[in-house]
């Protein structure tokens, strides 16, 4: 990529877009291009072509999804298998059609079926059944690397496909029923420490398993395979290591400074029992995470305090 290719960042307001242009602007790239989503609307199919048409990008990050933790993926299934296969089957047949030079596309580790062996090697993608509660996201989710890999295959395009684990940092999503496991936990400890609250509730049986990354990290890895990998394979990007949510809940309450008790809601949905990456094949082709849990989450509770 030239420093002066025209890249485009769909979503580049949400927390891995955000963090692609961060990335991209301490590389040295000039000519980044977003659109808010009140003048760019990606489920509007003749919006999308016009707009490819009339900026001509080169590269495409493909970071806009509709996402959200357990609870929204599991009370709002249609929203998220719509705003999902939509926008991304927009952006890539746009793309197709203006000839961008290439294309990356975010997925999920959900994509991977639900008893998965661990940790979950690239390969295993539709060897088996997927976890229930984010079933339609995965769905949309699979459809697009297929959508990259069969433009590849037909129309020799270069768009590739990675499949980051659970991310936070800025700009996350910090709403209490909305949001995944981490910013929802950093919202609550630190009203509950607040208003002096004696407990905090933190759902399912605190058992699963979870892989976090800071957004800052795979925006990196984004880059980094951007300019280095052409294949149609998929790339997972994680750190390679886990911790369980009570894991979690006790740092989480240790980095705000809460001294009251955890609660269990085991009403609430576990999920996946484990999702936990394999980063060899990264790690083969040269990244690896830097930003420790510790202090990547030190400076994600900084930054909701100061800016939520
Ligand atoms: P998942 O990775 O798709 O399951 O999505 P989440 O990040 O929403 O949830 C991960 C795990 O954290 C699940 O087992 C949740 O039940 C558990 N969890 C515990 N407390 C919370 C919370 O306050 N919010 C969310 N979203 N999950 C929580």
């Amino acid at each position: 990529m030239h420093p002066s290719a025209k890249i485009f960042v769909a979503g580049h307001r949400g927390l891995v877009g955000s963090a692609i242009v961060r990335n991209l602007n301490s590389r040295g790239f000039t000519n980044i291009v977003g659109r808010p989503r009140a003048e760019l609307d990606l489920l509007d199919q003749s919006a999308v072509r016009r707009f490819f048409e009339s900026e001509k990008p080169e590269y495409v990050f493909l970071a806009a999804a509709k996402v959200g933790g357990i609870y929204a993926n599991n009370t709002y299934p249609a929203e998220f298998i719509y705003e999902n296969l939509v926008p991304q089957a927009n952006v890539i047949h746009a793309s197709y059609e203006t000839r961008v030079k290439k294309l990356l596309f975010l997925g999920s580790s959900c994509i991977y079926p639900r008893m998965a062996p661990q940790p979950m090697r690239e390969e295993f993608l539709l060897d088996g059944k997927l976890e229930p509660t984010n079933e339609p996201y995965a769905v949309a989710k699979i459809a697009g690397i297929k959508m990259c890999q069969a433009y590849n295959r037909q129309y020799g395009t270069k768009y590739i496909s990675v499949m980051p684990t659970n991310l936070y940092g800025p700009n996350d999503n910090f709403d209490l029923k909305n949001a995944h496991v981490l910013p929802a936990l950093i919202r609550k400890f630190v009203e509950a420490k607040e208003s002096n609250v004696p407990f905090v509730e933190v759902w399912g049986s605190g058992s699963p398993r979870r892989e976090f990354l800071h957004v800052d990290d795979c925006a990196d890895a984004c880059v980094h395979l951007m300019l280095s990998y052409d294949e149609s394979e998929i790339v997972n990007i994680g750190v390679g290591s886990d911790v369980s949510i009570k894991e979690l809940a006790l740092l989480v309450k240790s980095t705000v400074g809460y001294v009251g008790e955890l609660r269990f809601d085991t009403s609430k949905p576990d999920g996946t029992p484990r999702k936990l990456l394999d980063v060899s094949k990264l790690e083969k082709l040269g990244w690896k995470a830097t930003i420790p849990l510790e202090t990547g989450l030190r400076s994600a509770v900084e930054w909701y305090l100061k800016n939520r």
